[in-house]
């Protein structure tokens, strides 16, 4: 090939700077230069197939629109070449001598911030051709401009200072860099090696990737298909290669929007919880692209941390340029973007529980706890999150669930608030005295099992203008129809008194007379604002049984112990003081607390021993 007089130039002093960090740094991700590249090449085939359509007299109509990349391990060289819009003289000088944007500027703060680690995000910063400079000593570019009248171009540096730019004669529309590669780096002329990076970075570029005559890429970029363009099985297949899976999803949203931001989102909720079986943490599954490359691999931003069980894709256009004007970690848009998925994806579940109740049980059986830790720890979301929980509850069989509203919709009309329990099981909150004067009233109250349901609903603190209200609290405002007739008032106060001073301020601040009982002789409440599964979990952190607080107490008047208690005080003080304390000691092991078993075996023991005389 005849080429005429090459003449040499500077790069501007940005692209100086920039290049001069880019050879110098040690890297660990050095090969997402193979992305960068393959993106230019990807965006020169998009705008090709745009212009094809839309004008005439191209040079080179007919070539295919693909890419090359030839690998020389004897050279130590690799080649990627497209077919794609080429650049004019002019053109290249402006693209890569010059940074007409601020993304350079921005880059260099970045890395003045973050070191040299960061280097990987230099296309997010629009200035991914200099990564080339990783790998390579030297870069040859010939291009040839789709315009037909427009010359052929060879470009060549070594990214130091300068550059050096020539005509070249009988070259093909489109574009082909050469990369001499560095010493170290000549594992980039390995045919793995590199289809490997494709596989990785470039699978979903929707234009044939060859190496050498293989074509890597084989994987289509459904997400930015529309909805009735793919059929299931490809969605299953797209799944499995995403989630890394074998099986079928439980969930599949597809969804795309233009406002307020171009987002085409595919995303899945796998079939199982593998963190809930105990094989760790969930990482982060949903991969981010920009027009179908690959930005960030299973994204710790697009989505909040309690969505980590969700895997899939979201690709939004609007990505790296604005990313290149901010610096990544606090960036507006990245936040914004993962509000409006978290949204969508919520509202999407919340279709689902009305649709399918029956498929929507089985996903909060398994994933449950992810929409717990949001409800407790996101408060942008919340509202969104409330609607999504689900309970057992005094109402429903073993194993059925209901949500809040559920629980609104059968309120009954004078009913004051909502009304929860937590317990160990079903059957121990049933057990319990708790229940007595929700059931005598006919009043749902919702079963909770962990802690975090507690938290969740104390937080939340009203639905929908109705109190939640733990069942174990003092001041339910609510009256018992009772059972039978109680002691006479003096009577009453006496023995309250009295049962108060036995067992002591240590455990117990107040004794009073209940209105909630019905079967039970005594119950142990919570002052307001606490629970009493705040104390089982202490207890259990603390494996001890004696440091509870006071608790009051509520005796049951009509219940004939009471009353035969108010009267044995007076014959038989011993005795009488056994019997309080086994009292209180029942109602801590309704109300699920720890107690001190040595005490009470041989307390129960003694009181046998005068039952049986
Ligand atoms: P960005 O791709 O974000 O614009 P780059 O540094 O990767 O930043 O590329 C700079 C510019 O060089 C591109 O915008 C494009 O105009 C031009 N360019 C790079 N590679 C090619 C190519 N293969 N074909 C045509 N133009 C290219
Ligand atoms: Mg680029």
């Amino acid at each position: 090939m005849s080429n005429s007089i090459q003449q040499t130039k500077e790069f501007q002093a940005e692209v100086k700077q920039l290049l001069d960090i880019v050879i110098n740094s040690l890297y660990t991700d050095r090969e997402i230069f193979l992305r960068e590249l393959v993106s230019n090449a990807a965006d020169a085939l998009e705008k090709m197939r745009y212009i094809t359509v839309s004008q005439e007299n191209i040079k080179d109509k007919d070539l295919p629109l693909e890419i090359n990349i030839e690998l020389d391990e004897k050279e130590n060289t690799l080649t990627i070449s497209d077919t794609g819009i080429g650049m004019t003289s002019d053109e290249l000088v402006q693209n890569l001598g010059t940074i007409a944007h601020s993304g350079s500027k921005a880059f260099l703060q970045h890395l003045a911030e973050g070191g040299s680690k960061d280097v990987n995000l230099i296309g997010q910063f629009g200035v991914g051709f200099y990564s080339a400079f990783m790998v390579a000593e030297k870069v040859t570019l010939l291009t040839r401009s789709y315009k037909s009248e427009a010359a052929g171009c060879r470009w060549v540096s070594e990214g130091t200072g300068n550059y050096s730019i020539g005509e070249e004669k009988g070259l093909n529309r489109g574009t082909s860099i050469i990369l001499h590669l560095k010493e170290d780096a000549n594992d980039f002329a390995q045919d793995d090696n590199v289809k490997r990076i494709i596989k990785q970075y470039s699978s979903f570029v929707p234009f044939p990737i060859k190496v050498g005559d293989e074509k890597v890429n084989t994987v289509e970029a459904i997400w930015t298909k529309n909805k009735n363009e793919v059929n299931e099985e490809e969605y299953q297949e797209f799944y499995k290669y995403v989630a890394n899976a074998f099986d079928e999803p439980m969930f599949r949203l597809h969804f795309s929007a233009d406002a307020p931001l171009s987002i085409n989102a595919l995303l899945f909720v796998p079939n199982d919880n593998f963190e809930r079986l105990g094989f760790g943490r969930t990482e982060p599954g949903v991969n981010l692209y920009c027009k179908k490359v690959l930005i960030q691999q299973q994204s710790e931003h697009i989505l909040p941390e309690w969505l980590r069980f969700v895997k899939g894709v979201v690709d939004s256009e609007e990505l790296p340029l604005n990313i290149s004007r901010e610096s990544m970690q606090d960036s507006a848009l990245i936040s914004k973007l993962r509000r409006v998925i978290t949204k969508r994806f919520l509202k999407f579940l919340n279709e689902q529980a009305q649709k399918e109740p029956e498929k929507y049980k089985e996903f909060w059986d398994k994933f449950s706890m992810f929409i717990k830790e949001g409800a407790a720890s996101d408060f942008t979301h919340r509202d969104q999150l409330v609607k999504l929980l689900r309970f057992e509850s005094s109402k429903t069989e073993p194993g059925k669930l209901v949500s809040l509203q559920d629980y609104l919709d059968g309120m009954k009309e004078d009913q004051q608030a909502i009304y929860f329990m937590n317990g160990p099981s079903r059957e121990a909150i049933e057990a319990g005295p708790y229940l007595e004067v929700f059931k005598s009233k006919d009043i749902e109250v919702i079963y909770t099992q962990e802690a975090v349901d507690d938290y969740v609903l104390k937080q939340l603190s009203e639905y929908e203008g109705k109190k939640i209200v733990s069942a174990d609290q003092e001041n339910l405002e609510l009256t018992s129809d009772g059972n039978g007739d109680n002691l006479p008032e003096d009577k009453a106060k006496e023995l309250s008194e009295w049962l108060k001073e036995t067992l002591g301020d240590e455990k117990v601040s107040e004794v009073r007379q209940s209105k909630r009982l019905v079967e039970s002789p005594a119950i142990i409440l919570s002052p307001e604002h606490t629970t009493m599964s705040m104390d089982r979990m202490m207890q259990m952190v603390n494996k001890d049984m004696n440091n509870i607080s006071p608790k009051i107490m509520e005796i049951n008047n009509a219940h004939p112990i009471m009353k035969k208690l108010s009267e044995l005080k007076d014959k038989d003080a011993e005795l009488a003081a056994k019997a309080a304390e086994q009292i209180y000691d029942n109602a801590l092991i309704s109300a699920g607390l720890l107690f001190d078993p040595r005490n009470m075996v041989g307390r129960m023991y003694e009181i046998l021993d005068k039952a049986l005389d």
